[in-house]
């Protein structure tokens, strides 16, 4: 063990010497991030995380898919989005957002952690059993996911952010990732915020955000992959997360609104939506005004989503609690005003002034064009 320990410090320095360092220089952000070797640590250790998608998750869904191909098209934007979040976006608002603004707020940069309500400082003894302490962030750091989850689907302005995950029919081992940036903004806050308040060290929360991470990619593979009737209760399967994104059967309206939990199904069970012995569905969205995203780039998703998300955020439709598709004009309708099955056979969005689809627009491009099967 102290081998791997030495060897892993010495590539650590190394990259931050040669690499962290100069490039920091090069930038003229020296005076800002003064942590070089952290900073060396995120990298190497988002390269293993990128190393096991690409090299044990994505093999996986070669061997033993749950849903056959015809070809693999709609899931290279996600690995695009995968690997701009980890290698640009989530390290540039890490330390040059979020780690000044902890130490301004008075978080600690050692490992010292104190919160306002300090899990440590309530239950001392915890403090004596390392592992017991991070099972107990662990825990808080899920319901907490788990409940902005259930936000994200149930406030219409936050759904408009939240559908692009969602809007993506080839679910797979890249697809954590596609989110909104809006939207990836206003989790980190919320998160880091409950970390900062209830005194996770860094070391701690960089441990619990990458191993959550690596749960979470291997939720949304698409590998024939199951932990048992015991232990998918206990951890998030794939295809738990995949009933998650199953799209909307009219016939059983309520049945997707299931398995928000990241990594604790827990969470699920406790609140009542919770949903085992069901089998694999296609995934996606009915709504043609998201499943658009499908036809999209990077930027054209970002943009659109961006006008769902005002759409509904400006509107008082788009702060009343519940499930909603949009209109052509982003607005919200609630799915009570207008007929699923309609809306799921016609892959026409609906008309401005009826909640009901209307041919306003070329129609979306036929849900069954891919060759999929579950
Ligand atoms: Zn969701
Ligand atoms: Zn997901």
């Amino acid at each position: 063990m102290h081998v791997v320990y030495a060897f892993w410090s010495g590539v650590v320095s190394w990259l931050a010497n040669r690499a962290i360092v100069p490039g920091l220089a090069a930038l003229h952000l020296t005076a800002y991030v003064d942590r070089p070797r952290e900073i060396a640590q995120y990298f190497l250790l988002t390269a293993v995380q990128v190393a096991i998608i690409a090299f044990v998750f994505r093999p996986m869904e070669s061997l033993w898919p749950v849903e056959h191909w015809a070809d693999r098209r709609f899931t290279v934007i996600d690995r695009s989005y995968t690997l701009i979040k980890l290698f640009g976006v989530l390290p540039l608002f890490t330390y040059l957002v979020l780690s000044p603004l902890s130490q301004w707020l008075g978080g600690s940069s050692s490992d010292d952690a104190a919160g306002l309500i300090s899990v440590q400082g309530m239950l001392p003894w915890l403090g004596h059993h390392p592992v017991l302490l991070f099972l107990v962030y662990y825990a808080i750091y899920d319901l907490v996911y788990y409940l902005i989850h259930r936000l994200q689907h149930g406030i219409p302005w936050w759904w408009a952010l939240h559908s692009l995950h969602h809007s993506q029919r080839q679910l797979s081992c890249w697809s954590n990732d596609r989110d909104h940036y809006l939207d990836d903004l206003l989790e980190a806050l919320i998160v880091a915020a409950v970390a900062l308040l209830i005194g996770v060290s860094p070391t701690d929360f960089a441990l619990l955000v990458l191993s959550g991470e690596l749960l979470q990619n291997l939720g949304h593979t698409n590998v024939r992959l199951r932990f048992g009737p015991v232990l998918e209760k206990v951890l998030v399967d794939p295809h738990y997360h995949r009933l998650h994104h199953m799209r909307v059967d009219p016939d059983r309206p309520q049945l997707h609104a299931c398995n928000y939990a990241f990594i604790f199904p827990l969470w699920d069970i406790v609140f009542g939506t919770a949903l085992f012995g069901e089998p694999a569905h296609p995934t996606g969205v009915g709504d043609p005004m998201v499943d658009a995203d499908n036809r999209r780039g990077i930027v054209a998703q970002q943009l659109a989503t961006l006008r769902r998300f005002w759409g509904a955020f400006r509107r008082r439709a788009g702060w009343r609690y519940g499930e909603v598709a949009f209109n052509v004009n982003y607005e919200p309708i609630s799915v009570k005003d207008f007929d699923l099955h309609e809306l799921e056979s016609s892959h026409i969005p609906m008309a401005a002034s009826a909640p009901s689809p209307a041919r306003v627009t070329e129609p979306v491009a036929d849900t069954d064009d891919q060759g999929i099967s579950v």
